[in-house]
């Protein structure tokens, strides 16, 4: 086979992170993503089939694309997951299989997962106190996220566990010293992400986006904090606590945007390809799949969609337009 040359963008980025959505349902409803009452699930066959998903994964690994994280909606929902993500995970060139999940299968799924090959788990954790995580997400479900939380943690290839909190305004305030507490006691890495405007509700607004600065200064007034060196095209800007227990993250789309070296695609449940969390216009692949396009073809359409990926978010610009769709039909 001849060389295949890795995927760029018309920006010189190179893309090596694809986050693909396996579902666009869940089973909670929280505030920043979905509306109470849930929104129109995509028929069974408009979804990508494990088998078109095999085959996009590897001709994204072949273009270089080798860290691959499965999210959604809520990917555990997806019936046969653990078999899906050791499928994915033999696919060669995959080098990096992650999960994004709310974490309530986890304590059924976790073995299954570790298993499959899956070796980094991003859980969402919004609130620790049983009341206001129901507030937030409308499901009482945080003892059980804990329980698999910790189902999960006794697998040493889980590890580090990653745990994310999204910061509103009006309500993160309480959260962020236990949040803080929580990191230093357990071998998680809590991080904070800003609220985004991709909520269904369009509630979204500059004032309710607690920063990552705020937080870190929150945190740093009871427990200081010490900055780590940041790594190349990571998210998140990490720190240490001083006295050496535990790590701490802010991811700050949105005070801090990281997309000069943005290195990352999406593909949502029913295959089209998305270039940025904030694009306007997206690229159908589930036609050219299901038509029977050669590996070269589909390569080319991708390509060629990658090549226009934006060059930057416009959130706080003025004439800024929110995505037709929420987070959970993106796949964050
Ligand atoms: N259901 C899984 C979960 O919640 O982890 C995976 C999908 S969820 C859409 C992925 C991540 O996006 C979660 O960490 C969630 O907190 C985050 N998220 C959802 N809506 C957001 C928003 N409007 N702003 C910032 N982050 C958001
Ligand atoms: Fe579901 Fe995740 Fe969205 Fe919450 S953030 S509603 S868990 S997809």
């Amino acid at each position: 086979m001849s060389k295949i040359d890795p995927l760029t963008d018309g920006h010189r980025r190179l893309i090596r992170d694809v986050r693909v959505s396996v579902t666009d349902r869940c089973n909670f409803r929280c505030q920043y993503c979905m509306p109470a009452e849930g929104l129109p699930w995509l028929e069974r066959d408009a979804v990508l089939s494990f088998e078109e998903l095999e085959r996009l994964v590897g001709v994204l690994s072949s273009m270089g694309v080798h860290d691959v994280r499965l999210t959604g909606g809520e990917p555990l929902v997806r019936r046969d997951f653990p078999r899906l993500a050791a499928m994915l995970a033999k696919v060669p060139g995959v080098e990096d299989l992650s999960v994004t999940t709310n974490g309530f299968l986890l304590e059924r799924d976790a073995e299954a997962l570790v298993a499959a090959g899956i070796n980094r788990f991003n859980v969402s954790v919004d609130s620790l106190q049983r009341d206001r995580f129901f507030e937030m997400t409308r499901r009482d479900a945080l003892p059980r996220v804990l329980r698999g939380l910790e189902k999960l943690a006794t697998f040493p290839d889980a590890h580090p566990i990653k745990i994310n909190a999204v910061g509103m305004r009006g309500f993160t305030e309480t959260e962020i010293v236990p949040m803080a507490e929580f990191a230093r006691s357990h071998p998680y890495q809590v991080r904070f992400i800003e609220f985004m405007p991709l909520d269904a509700d369009h509630s979204w607004d500059p004032s309710l986006v607690l920063t990552g600065d705020e937080i870190r200064a929150a945190i740093h007034e009871v427990y200081p904090l010490e900055a780590e060196p940041r790594e190349p095209s990571a998210t998140a800007r990490v720190y240490r606590f001083a006295d050496g227990k535990g790590r701490i993250g802010f991811i700050n789309p949105l005070s801090e945007p990281f997309c000069g070296d943005c290195d990352r695609i999406r593909v949502t449940a029913e295959g089209k390809l998305r270039t940025c969390l904030f694009s306007l216009h997206e690229t159908d692949l589930r036609g050219p799949l299901r038509e029977g396009v050669s590996d070269d073809e589909l390569r080319e359409i991708i390509r060629d969609a990658v090549w226009r990926k934006e060059l930057k978010h416009h959130v706080n610009e003025p004439g800024f337009r929110q995505p037709e769709r929420t987070m959970s039909q993106i796949g964050g």
